[in-house]
């Protein structure tokens, strides 16, 4: 009986490395993708819709403009669902300034833009940093995206790059084409000691103490570096998961804001840092060279069926005109 639990239980855990696997490319092409300037993501953009099918989930939201009206509400999954009643991160703030904003993706859930704003003040107090570049958070209904993301879809997660906020405002050109801060050395195994800092550990604390943040994504030798440093205080690593790419930016997920039905919470991160085992396996040459992927493209119809009317929904200055 032993026998066949374990074995089972081999099983198990492999399958669930398989398919960590199989979702792996993904992750590493979403890490290339992050940088891409505006004529690189517009040629990834063309090429996919070449091939899309008509229904692909990826095409009817990456269409999308404008937000859908009514009352903000996360529909789905973080990685199968879409938004409705989104607000749009502003360009500049005291402490913010929105990266790559062509691409129309700083819309979020009202609840993780006013949070955006909040964590952005208390950085230059909490890392010394003047505040923080924000990348990709979602698109005006959410949903897939064409380019760089399996989930960002219910406008709850947001990348943050790992360049400190400048001291001064960037131009539109800047932020369509300069490069995030690369930390992880090249041989993929420890952060860079040429760019890596004290301020990174405390960016990193301070935005996993929030008690709104579900799971923060971090690449593994990011994750190696802040066990080694974290020192007694370690309640907050429990937040910090091991993932592909993130070695220019973080991905910071925020939990299911209270009273929406629809919404889908991730199950919680297992207890204690993280530090252990599981993250051993990250640096095995499974996990290093991951298979590529052959996973099919959602359609509409495969995202919650209330998507299908925040897809439809006319747009607020429609209605206004009185014209879809
Ligand atoms: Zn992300």
């Amino acid at each position: 009986m032993p026998k066949t639990i374990s074995r089972w239980k081999r099983t198990v855990m492999r399958k669930a490395q398989i398919l960590t696997a199989i979702i792996a490319l993904c992750a590493v092409s979403t890490a290339a993708m992050a940088q891409d300037t505006v004529a690189e993501e517009a040629a990834h953009r063309a090429e996919l819709l070449a091939h899309l099918p008509a229904d692909a989930a990826q095409r009817v939201f990456g269409g999308e403009t404008t937000p859908a009206p009514g009352p903000a509400e996360a529909i789905g999954s973080y990685e199968r669902g879409c938004l409705e009643g989104a607000a749009e991160l502003p360009a500049d703030g005291p402490n913010w300034q929105v990266m790559r904003p062509s691409r129309n993706r700083a819309w979020g859930h009202p609840a993780l833009i006013r949070f955006i704003e909040q964590l952005a003040a208390k950085m230059p107090a909490a890392a010394g940093w003047p505040g923080l570049l924000i990348g990709d958070i979602a698109q005006p209904r959410g949903g897939p995206m064409l380019t760089g993301h399996g989930s960002h879809q219910i406008g709850l997660d947001a990348d943050i790059w790992l360049t400190p906020m400048p001291d001064r405002r960037l131009s539109p050109s800047e932020r369509d084409e300069m490069s995030a801060t690369e930390v992880v050395a090249a041989d993929r195994l420890h952060v860079d000691p040429g760019v890596w800092n004290p301020s990174y550990l405390k960016m990193y604390r301070a935005v996993a103490s929030a008690p709104q943040v579900a799971r923060i994504f971090v690449n593994p030798a990011i994750k190696r570096e802040l066990c080694r440093e974290a020192g007694a205080d370690r309640a907050w690593l429990a937040k910090i998961r091991p993932w592909w790419g993130h070695d220019y930016h973080f991905h910071m997920r925020m939990a299911c804001p209270p009273g929406e039905p629809l919404c889908h919470d991730q199950v919680p991160p297992p207890a204690g840092d993280g530090c252990g085992k599981e993250l051993a396996w990250w640096f095995t040459p499974e996990a290093l060279h991951p298979p590529p992927s052959h996973a099919k493209p959602l359609l509409v119809s495969n995202l919650p069926h209330a998507c299908l009317a925040v897809a439809e929904a006319p747009s607020k200055t429609a209605v206004r005109n009185g014209a879809r």
